[in-house]
C-alpha cells in the first residue's frame, strides 16, 4: 500500500490507503484526496478520514455511528445536506470491515 498523503498524529491508527473523490463544498464539488484510518478503541474504534497535515484536519466518527448513519448519508448524495466528509468516513469504514478489523 502507499504511503499517506499526509502527516498523522495517533501512533495507534491503522492506516487504510488514500482515497480520491468528489467532496462537495457547498454547491461546488471539488477533487479531494482523504487518508483513512481505522483507530481502535476497546468499546468502539473510531474511522477517520484525514484531509491535510493541519492536526485538526480530519474528521472522525466511531465505527457503530458511521454503520447506523451510511446509509442516511448515502441518501443525501447530490442534495444540500450532503457532507464534505461522508464519503470518505463511508469508505474507511468499509475498509475497515474489510480488513477485518470491524
Ligand atoms: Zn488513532
Amino acid at each position: 500500500m502507499p504511503n499517506p498523503n499526509y502527516v498523522h498524529d495517533c501512533s495507534r491508527c491503522i492506516f487504510l490507503g488514500s482515497f480520491t473523490y468528489m467532496a462537495r463544498y457547498h454547491k461546488d464539488r471539488k477533487s479531494q484526496t482523504a487518508d483513512l484510518y481505522y483507530c481502535p478503541n476497546k468499546i468502539d474504534g473510531s474511522c477517520i478520514a484525514r484531509f491535510s497535515s493541519i492536526g485538526s484536519d480530519y474528521s472522525s466518527f466511531s465505527s457503530s455511528i458511521v454503520k447506523s448513519n451510511m446509509s442516511t448519508w448515502m441518501s443525501w448524495a447530490d442534495e444540500e445536506a450532503e457532507s464534505t466528509a461522508s464519503p470518505a468516513l463511508i469508505e474507511a469504514y468499509k475498509r475497515a470491515v474489510t480488513s477485518n478489523l470491524l
